[in-house]
């Protein structure tokens, strides 16, 4: 079985990682499904894909990222227009995948694709909903803990002695929930405290409990300050779109009188553009959780290691 495992990747290096993005891709087709449906309670299985106009679609019409180019993300039946986030997830989803198979070992890859998918469904359906279902956040992390638990190189652990490693898998991947939900838990309780109102959801705290789970405690605080870095960019990014979108309408309709308003109003306005209201914290932490997981990890636990002699000094 390994043997001619490595027979096929000697002689076809590219058959391995085409079949893990075209894998990724048919995985962030159901990825879609799950984002659009299960924030409404509707089964993922049942109907199958339909089209707004209630027709089904056919499966050459349903085939990963290609059908939308195709078809140039209209719909056959009525010419309705599908979203370009449908093809953008599938590809991001099968990139994901084949960065997974190419970066780590087997055992590790299968359980990165796992928390690849949790950490886009939660993403979208942050930035769609403001909410992200418990069964991403809360299931995210006990499926951290059983992935730990099966694949111990999760963790870095070799699994030659294999329960003794996979017992050791599953007890970095509860430290990390368990240091990356108390810390944004006391991080959002102290903001409550200086902002005088609620600052983070309570879906960002298990979100964290589940990329600890898949990233080990230095993972998960790194996912917080840079979670909180790629925020600020991105509420920076929100408020200039906003005032162009304030100056388009302006020039749109310059007979209308802009109400006038009173500088609480204002600032209620710039405050509710903070992390966790208008823009939502989830798919920064999901997205800091990434860049730990498949690029940063070596450098930071370097770091935390650095910081641990200097104290202990
Ligand atoms: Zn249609």
């Amino acid at each position: 079985m390994l043997d001619q495992y490595a027979l096929v990747d000697a002689q076809f290096p590219w058959f391995f990682p085409l079949f893990a993005f075209i894998f990724g891709a048919a995985i962030g087709s159901f990825l879609n499904v799950c984002i659009y449906r299960i924030p409404k309670e509707v089964s993922v299985i049942t109907p199958p894909s339909h089209c707004a106009c209630g027709k089904p679609i056919a499966w050459y019409d349903n085939v990963p990222i290609l059908s939308w180019i195709f078809l140039r993300g209209k719909a056959r039946c009525c010419g309705q227009g599908f979203s370009v986030r449908y093809p953008i997830i599938e590809a991001l989803t099968g990139l994901l995948f084949l960065l997974c198979w190419l970066s780590f070992v087997p055992g590790k890859a299968v359980a990165g694709m796992f928390f690849c998918a949790i950490m886009i469904c939660a993403s979208f359906i942050d930035l769609d909903e403001m909410i992200i279902p418990d069964r991403f956040t809360i299931g995210g992390f006990v499926s951290g803990l059983l992935l730990a638990l099966a694949f111990p190189s999760l963790h870095g652990f070799a699994g030659n002695i294999y329960l003794l490693d996979s017992l050791r898998s599953v007890v970095v991947a509860m430290q990390g929930a368990l240091v990356g939900s108390a810390l944004v838990l006391w991080i959002g309780l102290l903001a409550e405290v200086v902002l005088r109102k609620e600052a983070m959801g309570f879906g960002d705290v298990k979100l964290l409990g589940a990329i600890g789970a898949f990233c080990g405690w230095k993972g998960a605080v790194f996912s917080i300050f840079g979670g909180a870095i790629l925020g600020t960019i991105g509420v920076g990014v929100y408020l200039v779109f906003r005032l162009f979108a304030k100056d388009n309408d302006k020039e749109a309709n310059p007979s209308v009188e802009t109400s006038v308003k009173t500088d609480a109003e204002v600032d209620e306005e710039q405050s509710d553009a903070l992390i966790g209201k208008q823009v939502p914290f989830g798919p920064m932490l999901a997205a800091a959780g990434l860049l730990y997981f498949f690029f940063l990890h070596r450098q930071v636990d370097r770091y935390f290691a650095d910081i641990a002699i200097l104290l202990s000094f």
